[in-house]
């Protein structure tokens, strides 16, 4: 049976330490949200990055632009921000409305003022190892399996999911650390290669948002099971991974939801600490 690999528990020592940090800073930190229109998908976070800036004493300033700012308008505005000193972080909230185009925009946040790791200058400094932001949820990713204490080199690490910000990243985090690393995506289901990737993994890590995608049958005896997947069902958030019968084989394992989503929030806080302290 699996050892739960959760979140809230790395998250609360890490936030401690975040603390520690800000206060013997004297400095008053500001993080700027920047939301293009309403979205209640994107509240939920929202409220999340508030309620963790405020019990940091960082200041958490929403900035709610009309759903028709063009993106010209966004970008001058971004600039602004960038400019200003009392802003020491900028988040572009998701969903962007469908005339913003994300990847153009995201090259304006300031390298600097960048806490979600999305400018492409911190995305390339990945490549070299130097990452000084890491998109959020990779980082979180990687900080649970750091708690597992397991070493990492020369482990068959299969990747579930190439997003930018969290399959993409951790590839490159994880040939860092020296594991052969193999990424797996639509292409590979469409394959039919996916169950053959799964079954060889002794660290898996998906992140697909498909309920019931992995099957617990898959899961290598003793693997690392990392599920980023959110996924409503019957009322219930569930994973990506079959995961009562994936704990019966692997030796760690993340619940969902308490797993990566309660420490990605804090890695936001430590991207922001680690820019601009
Ligand atoms: P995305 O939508 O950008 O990409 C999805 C990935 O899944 C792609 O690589 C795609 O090729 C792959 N994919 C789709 N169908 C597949 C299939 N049948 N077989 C294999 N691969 C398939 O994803 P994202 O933004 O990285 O989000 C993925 C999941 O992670 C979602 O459920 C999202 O809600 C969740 N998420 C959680 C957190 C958190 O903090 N816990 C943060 C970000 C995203």
């Amino acid at each position: 049976m699996a050892k739960l690999l959760e979140g809230k528990i790395i998250a609360a020592q890490l936030k401690d330490i975040l603390l520690k940090k800000i206060q013997a800073s004297g400095k008053k930190l500001r993080l700027t949200s920047v939301q293009v229109g309403e979205n209640p998908s994107a509240d939920v976070y929202v409220k999340s990055q508030r309620k963790n800036a405020e019990l940091l004493g960082i200041e958490f300033d929403l900035q709610q632009l009309d759903k028709f700012t063009s993106e010209p308008k966004l970008v001058e505005f971004i600039q602004g921000l960038n400019r200003d000193p009392k802003t020491n972080g900028i988040i572009l909230q998701m969903p962007l409305p469908l005339h913003i185009d994300y990847k153009r925009i995201s090259g304006y946040i300031a390298p600097e003022k960048d806490v979600e790791g999305v400018n492409p200058a911190n995305m390339g400094r990945l490549v070299f190892g130097t990452g000084k932001v890491i998109p959020c949820t990779a980082a979180a990713a990687m900080e649970l399996l750091n708690s597992t204490g397991v070493k990492l080199e020369g482990k068959e690490a299969v990747i579930v999911g190439h997003s930018e910000i969290v399959g993409k990243p951790l590839a490159l985090m994880l040939l860092d650390k020296l594991a052969t690393v193999s990424v797996c995506h639509i292409g590979t289901s469409k394959a039919g290669k996916l169950e053959e990737h799964v079954r060889a993994a002794e660290v898996l890590i998906v992140a697909v948002g498909k309920a019931g995608l992995i099957k617990g049958e898959w899961i290598r005896p003793g693997a690392i099971v990392i599920d980023i997947g959110i996924n409503r069902v019957a009322d219930k958030i569930v994973g990506d991974v079959e995961f009562d019968a994936a704990e019966q084989k692997a030796s760690w394992i993340t619940p969902v939801p308490g797993g990566v989503g309660p420490l990605t929030v804090v890695m936001l806080m430590r991207n922001l600490v680690d820019c601009s302290l």
